[in-house]
């Protein structure tokens, strides 16, 4: 069994769901500062999942 097969589904990749749930907090700040602003912004990510993959979590605009 090899611990290192990251990269093999291409997203960006977060180790657990702590760091993943971190990064979706910073999106969302992101997100709300844009719409404040008028600004447009490409950033929906709303939740978290675990990927078959690669065993590492990303984020995704899908809801659940
Ligand atoms: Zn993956």
């Amino acid at each position: 069994m090899s611990l290192h097969k990251s990269h093999t589904c291409g997203k960006i990749r977060f180790r657990d769901h702590r760091e993943a749930v971190t990064a979706l907090h910073s999106v969302a700040t992101l997100r709300k500062r844009a719409e404040e602003e008028m600004l447009p912004t490409r950033r929906r990510e709303v939740r978290t999942y675990e990927c078959d993959a690669c065993h590492g979590y990303h984020l995704t605009s899908m809801a659940a």
